[in-house]
Formats: structure tokens, C-alpha cells, sequence
């Protein structure tokens, strides 16, 4: 069926409901450059202003999914699950390095689509590009070979998967048309539908770190990702996610595949990475059905941790990849660290009562950790490590974090900014909290 593009963003100007048949035709004609770059716009802004159904959400999901390559994991004949997890990312969020391994040595298959830092947040394959030869890259063979193989393959979105994405995407960026739950949606989702998952568990992050502005936006965008997920056949659930500081002990590239790796191969764990790493992990375990209870779940996720299972998986996967095949073992010889370190001393006696984790996660981009021009390259070695986190009690000059850089200079002006976006008060006990909300999928609309 042929429609016209100008009648379909008319529909949606007015608020009327579109169909999956005007919805794909739109992402097939966006996708092969036959609907021009106006109209994608005029329609990105309908959308913005009248909103979506959830079966609309759907069909744009699922156009948008295939617009590109879908994987097909059945001629593996793999003997478990295709499962992952994704989030809207933050400062510190070192979920996926841990999160990936613990799932493959729980039984499941990973191919986690990951990307590069946005903003004030991280990026995965930026951390994972500290690693000496790691391939975020690779092609398909290797890509399914790596997870057939580790278990896990955390690599980028290649131009082959979810095309329709980019050009809506980078259209929606220009056009102040990204913050659309229902636009969201169908991005995140169609490039992790693309992956060809049975499952998945979403982390949608609340806090002045996070992506999404407000705890009620955080609630819609999980709620949708959840519904539309389930709804397009790979069931779904997300978890609100605590985003109001630091979420691992360290922010940046090198410094956070180091506290990974750690993680992983000693009882030294920062305990709100591990209650939420946990929470995500059993999430997923058992929407895919590798366990029949949150509680086996836990367990099975701990033993994974516990006996250095994941550790194993997390260097296979290194090396399946391309990096050094004794990783693991030894990542002092094998990670960059920064030529200055520079503790950042408390100015005052107190309790840390506020963190402006937006900020930390801008002064660690300041210091190279993160980008400030689409192509411009990185420095993996710099960041913040001890990062202290909400509720510690602090002496005057004890440490709220260390610096890593490049320059004393550099070292100087980020040692300022991270002491300014810390509140220290002699009397004041945070709410503190890792985990809000676990939001599970409703009916359609
Ligand atoms: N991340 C995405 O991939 N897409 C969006 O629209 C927003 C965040």
C-alpha cells in the first residue's frame, strides 16, 4: 500500500491514532531516502507534541527494527538464552562489564550492543577501548563466534542494525525532538530487538545523573520500554535505578574496567553496584526462564560472582575479542593509568548530604575521559577513583575522590569542580536509596 508522507504527519498533527501500515511505510521511505529530511522532522515533532499509542510504539519499534539486519541466533543452536540488559546510563554505571559475564556464567548468551559516552554519562565501548586490541568492531562471524564462544560479546552498533534509527536519530538530535517517551522507545528498543534477544531487563536511571529529567518521566520511559518490549515478543521488565551519585567507586574509562575486573575477582565490591548489578541480573534470569524463583535467581548470580565464574567469561570475552588472553590476570601491565594523581580533600568535617553526579560526570569529560566533538578521541586513562559516596561521614581533608590526569593543570581545575559538587553539613542523614521501582509490563492502550 502507497501513502503519502505529508498525509500521514498530517494525521499524527491532528492526534490521530497512525497504523502499523502508515508507520512502516513512513520508517521504509526514512530508511531508503525517499521521505526528505523535513518531513522526518515534521513528523519527529508531530510525534513529540500528540504522543504515540502503545500499539503504535510497536509497529514504529518493529519498522524501525527492520530496517536493518536482524539477528538470528537459531542456527547456533545455542543450549541457552539470548538475553541482555540496557540502560540510560549515568556517571560510575559499570553495570554491563559485570552484568554481561554474570549472565553468560549463569547459562544465557549476550550480545549486548553497547554505546559510547553521551553527555555527562559513560559509554561502554568507551571503557572497553582501554583494553590493549579490544574490538568493539568486529565483523559478524567474529561478533557470533565471541558470543557463542565467551558467552558475552559487548560490541557497537554497526551501520547494519536498526539504519532507520541513525538517520531519525541524528534528524531528532538537531530538531530538539529527542526527549519523546514514545521517540525513545522505539530507538532503544529497535536496536536491541535487532540483536534477536528472547529477553531483556531495562535501567532506566532517576536522579539529577540521569538521562531522563524527572522520576515521573523515568517511571513513563520504563513503563513503555517494558509494554512495547513484551509487546513486540521479547518479554521485558526494567527497574528504577538510583542515579543521585557515583554509582560505582570510579568515573571514567581505564579506571572503571579496573574496578570491573576487581569486582570480579575479589570480595572487594562497592556494595550499591553489587545490590543493583544483582537486581538487573535476576531480573533477566527469570523472564528468560534460566531460574524459577528471584531467590535462585540471586543465588545463582552470587555463585557466578563467588567462584570466579564470571571473571573467567569477562576475560574470554576480552579475548575473543582481540585483547590479551592473560587480561585478567594482569591488568596492571595491560591498562593505561594517567601520569598525576591528586586526592581531593574534604573541606570541612561532616556527612556527604549531596553529590551533583551531573557535574562529576562533566569534569571526568573535562579532564579527556569523554567526548566534547562527535569524532574527537579520548584519553582512557584519566578519571576520579574513591569516590565517596552519600551518607559517608568525612574528617576535614580525608578524601572524596582522586583525580587521574593527563596534566597538573587539568589535575587542579577537576580537584575544584569535583570538591564544589560535593554538599558536606554537619547534621544531615541522605535518603539513600539503590533501587526504586520494578516495573513490569501492562496491556496496550
Ligand atoms: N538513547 C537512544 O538510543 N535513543 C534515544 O532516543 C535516546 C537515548
Amino acid at each position: 500500500m502507497t501513502y503519502l508522507p505529508q498525509e500521514i504527519i498530517r494525521r499524527k498533527r491532528d492526534g490521530e491514532t497512525l497504523s502499523t501500515d502508515e508507520l512502516r511505510f513512513f520508517v521504509e521511505g526514512l530508511n531508503a531516502g525517499s521521505i526528505t529530511e523535513g518531513q522526518i522532522a515534521a513528523f519527529a515533532m508531530a510525534v513529540f507534541f500528540q504522543g504515540t499509542t502503545m500499539n503504535e510504539r510497536v509497529a514504529l519499534t518493529l519498522a524501525m527494527r527492520d530496517s536493518g539486519e536482524v539477528m538470528n541466533w537459531k542456527s547456533l543452536t545455542l543450549d541457552g538464552p539470548v538475553i541482555d540488559k540496557h540502560s540510560t546510563g549515568g556517571v560510575g554505571d559499570l553495570v554491563s562489564l559485570l552484568l554481561g559475564p554474570l549472565l553468560a556464567a549463569c547459562g544465557g548468551y549476550v550480545p549486548m550492543i553497547s554505546g559510547r559516552g553521551l553527555g555527562h554519562t559513560g559509554g561502554t565501548l568507551d571503557k572497553l577501548e582501554s583494553i590493549p586490541g579490544y574490538n568493539t568492531a568486529p565483523d559478524n562471524v567474529h561478533f557470533l563466534r565471541a558470543v557463542r564462544e565467551a558467552g558475552v560479546a559487548i560490541i557497537g552498533q554497526t551501520s547494519q542494525l536498526a539504519p532507520a534509527d541513525a538517520r531519525l536519530y541524528s534528524i531528532r538530535d538537531v530538531t530538539a525532538t529527542v526527549e519523546s517517551i514514545g521517540l525513545i522507545t522505539a530507538s532503544i528498543l529497535s536496536k536491541k530487538l535487532a540483536a534477536g534477544l528472547d529477553s531483556l531487563v531495562m535501567d532506566v536511571k532517576v536522579g539529577d545523573g540521569a538521562f531522563m529529567p524527572s522520576y515521573q518521566s523515568s517511571k513513563e520511559l520504563a513503563q513503555s520500554i517494558a509494554d512495547v518490549a513484551t509487546g513486540a515478543g521479547t518479554p521485558t521488565t526494567a527497574l528504577l535505578t538510583d542515579m543521585n551519585q557515583c554509582l560505582a567507586n570510579s568515573a571514567g574509562n581505564a579506571v572503571e574496567i579496573r574496578e570491573a575486573v576487581e569486582f570480579l575477582t575479589t570480595s572487594h565490591r562497592n556494595q550499591r553496584l553489587e545490590t543493583v548489578t544483582l537486581a538487573l541480573g535476576a531480573e533477566v534470569l527469570q523472564t528468560s526462564g534460566l531460574t524459577a524463583s528471584p531467590e535462585e535467581a540471586q543465588e545463582k548470580l552470587r555463585r557466578a560472582l563467588d567462584t570466579g565464574k564470571a571473571a573467567e567469561v569477562f576475560g574470554k570475552m576480552v579475548c575473543a575479542l582481540g585483547g590479551p588472553s592473560d587480561f585478567v590476570e594482569r591488568i596492571e601491565t595491560h591498562l593505561p593509568s594517567a601520569p598525576i594523581t591528586r586526592p581531593v580533600l574534604a573541606p570541612s568535617t561532616g556527612v556527604v548530604g549531596s553529590i551533583d553526579t551531573r557535574s562529576l560526570g562533566m569534569t571526568v569529560v573535562r579532564l579527556g575521559g569523554g567526548r566534547t566533538s562527535p569524532e574527537q578521541p579520548i584519553d582512557h586513562a584519566v578519571g576520579l577513583t574513591e569516590v565517596v559516596g552519600l551518607g559517608a561521614e568525612v574528617t576535614h581533608n580525608q578524601h572524596l575522590a582522586i583525580v587521574h590526569a593527563r596534566t597538573a593543570d587539568d589535575a587542579e581545575r577537576a580537584a575544584a569542580n569535583v570538591e564544589a559538587s560535593f554538599g558536606i553539613a554537619a547534621d544531615t542523614t541522605p535518603e539513600v536509596r539503590d533501587l526504586y521501582e520494578r516495573i513490569v509490563p501492562q496491556g496496550f492502550s
